[in-house]
């Protein structure tokens, strides 16, 4: 069995940043959203990939993040040294590499923080910057891509680790994978037809609905009450009528009662149960 270490380095952070994207749908975002979404609407959509459409969206997003964090950096120093010079910012210990993390006068970016966290060393920005880039080709959005350049054989590797942190939390999240899943029905024209369902979305499925049913709690297990092989439903949050999608995040556990209750209507529930009573 596959075991997931999770790293929690700002899981939350980006979580709630996915959140606030697809629930809130910010005018400011829209082309930042775009970035994502139009490569995405050109092709066909597939049914239950792996690689879910969950996966692709938090990849886009941390990676986004990260760059823009190093860009913003760049654009710092280029500032600062339009005011000062390359010499004083570059080769003395200027402030703007002195980044407030916790309290405590730090010199990374949060992107060099997430390499360090993972990978355990690093050439800093300022230290790279004055190896490889002279006074008179200095360009703040150069030095931003240079710099991920130089730092790709970790790039990936640690986007891929937070990636796998995210998408544990937000999997559980049956709210967001609601709002999510209207936000890609409309993203992917068309609809989808019905598919027979992979045995691993199943069991990731049944095992993040704790064998009960979302709506009425009933044990669908066959362990705490004894029910009939049909009473267990995997149901489509989005409805495939309703153009939803036939991917893992758009999938829940029902009971053959609320799921026929539920027809062809998107929603979900945001009930979990206590962990014990007090
Ligand atoms: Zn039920």
């Amino acid at each position: 069995m596959r075991r997931l270490e999770m790293e929690y380095f700002d899981t939350y952070y980006f979580c709630s940043i996915a959140q606030y994207l697809i629930e809130e749908s910010d005018l400011d975002f829209a082309s930042t959203l775009a970035e994502f979404t139009d490569p995405v609407g050109e092709f066909e959509r597939e049914d239950y990939p792996k690689d879910s459409y969950l996966h692709r969206f938090v990849e886009f997003l941390v990676e986004r993040i990260l760059f823009e964090q190093n860009k913003y950096m760049a654009v710092d120093i280029e500032h600062a040294i339009d005011e000062n010079g390359y010499k004083k910012v570059i080769l003395e210990d200027h402030k703007v590499f002195h980044r407030k993390c916790l309290g405590d006068d730090y010199r990374y970016t949060t992107f060099e923080l997430a390499i360090l966290h993972y990978h355990g060393s690093i050439e800093k920005m300022k230290v790279w910057i004055t190896n490889n880039i002279d006074e008179s080709q200095f360009d703040y959005l150069d030095v931003a891509a240079e710099y991920t350049n130089y730092l790709e054989s970790q790039y990936y590797d640690v986007i891929d680790n937070i990636k796998r942190d995210v998408l544990h939390l937000l999997f559980q999240n049956r709210m967001f994978l609601m709002h999510f899943n209207t936000f890609m029905s409309d993203v992917l024209q068309g609809k989808s037809s019905r598919k027979n369902m992979p045995q691993w979305v199943k069991r990731a499925v049944y095992y993040r609905d704790n064998g009960r049913c979302v709506m009425c709690q009933k044990d669908l297990s066959g362990l705490v009450d004894v029910e009939e092989e049909y009473e267990k439903q995997f149901d489509h949050i989005v409805p495939l009528e309703q153009g939803g999608l036939n991917e893992i995040s758009n999938i829940q556990l029902m009971c053959s009662c609320c799921n026929q209750k539920k027809g062809t209507q998107t929603y979900t529930s945001n009930v979990y149960r206590f962990l014990y009573d007090d």
